[in-house]
């Protein structure tokens, strides 16, 4: 199954003076359950690339087809209502609602899904143990450090049951124990829930652990390269 099909996807700024493509004629393609890492200097066009991708953002040129949807095409309402069914968003400074608990973070989601009470407890739960959280339920995000806001932030993301997240520099603002821990939890969700994931990263020790790497260098593609699998050795 593919999840992005991305067709000559251009992202340009200053049209009126000096133009900027922060993305340049981009072509991507993923297939369900990749790993894949976007990485690039700054200012290569990561950000714009992922914000188009997840429906944030409108290409000036291109087509975006996730699960065979062309998001170019939605209405602003049926977007908001496609990106909640079929993308959830990690961002690198966690965004969780300060006065509302870890629990009611992720649950908020499924009230806006409209799902039964009884039905939102078993999948908190459930979402809770996937992110090794189930004894900090009812903390609120400043009780936790930052790699548990991060995987409180996962579990949001994947509260509305899409099987595709989409993360901008999901450790940037993780020491290296908590980042290597937030990778082992997404590599878990990739492996036993078959959830694709796109990322973008600075941090080697994070491309390391992705199968696949995507560079971008002035909002072009300039490198796709897929890791032979290592895991018959570990
Ligand atoms: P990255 O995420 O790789 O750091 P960005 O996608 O943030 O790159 O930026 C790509 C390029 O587009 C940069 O040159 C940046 O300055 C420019 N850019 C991004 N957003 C805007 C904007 N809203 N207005 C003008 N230029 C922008
Ligand atoms: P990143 O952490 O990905 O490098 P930045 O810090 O470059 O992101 O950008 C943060 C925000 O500022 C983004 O929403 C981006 O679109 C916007 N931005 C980046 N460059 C510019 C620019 N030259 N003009 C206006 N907005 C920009």
């Amino acid at each position: 199954d593919t999840v992005i099909d991305a067709h000559n996807v251009s992202k340009v700024y200053n049209k009126d003076t000096i133009p900027v493509y922060a993305v340049n004629n981009v072509h991507l393609h993923l297939e369900r359950g990749e790993f894949t890492a976007l990485v690039g200097p700054s200012g290569s066009g990561k950000t714009t690339l992922l914000n188009m991708i997840g429906g944030l953002d409108k290409p000036d040129e291109g087509n975006i087809y996730i699960n065979g949807q062309d998001i170019t095409q939605l209405s602003a309402n049926a977007l908001i209502d496609f990106r909640l069914r079929n993308i959830g968003f990690v961002f690198q400074s966690f965004n969780l609602i300060p006065v509302l608990t870890a629990k009611e973070n992720v649950e908020f989601i499924m009230q806006l899904q409209k799902i039964k009470r009884k039905d939102r407890d078993a999948r908190v739960n459930q979402l809770f143990k996937q992110i090794d959280m189930e004894e900090k339920l009812n903390e609120r995000p400043s009780k936790l450090s930052g790699g548990q806001q991060q995987r409180v932030a996962v579990a949001r993301a994947l509260a509305s049951k899409p099987q595709f997240i989409l993360a901008d520099e999901p450790t940037a603002n993780l020491d290296t124990k908590s980042a290597s821990n937030l990778l082992d939890i997404m590599a878990r969700l990739n492996k036993e829930e078959n959830i694709t994931f796109l990322f973008s990263t600075h941090d080697q020790r994070v491309i390391d652990r992705a199968r696949r790497v995507i560079t971008l260098v002035d909002g072009r593609i300039v490198n796709d390269t897929s890791v032979v699998s290592t895991s018959h050795m570990e």
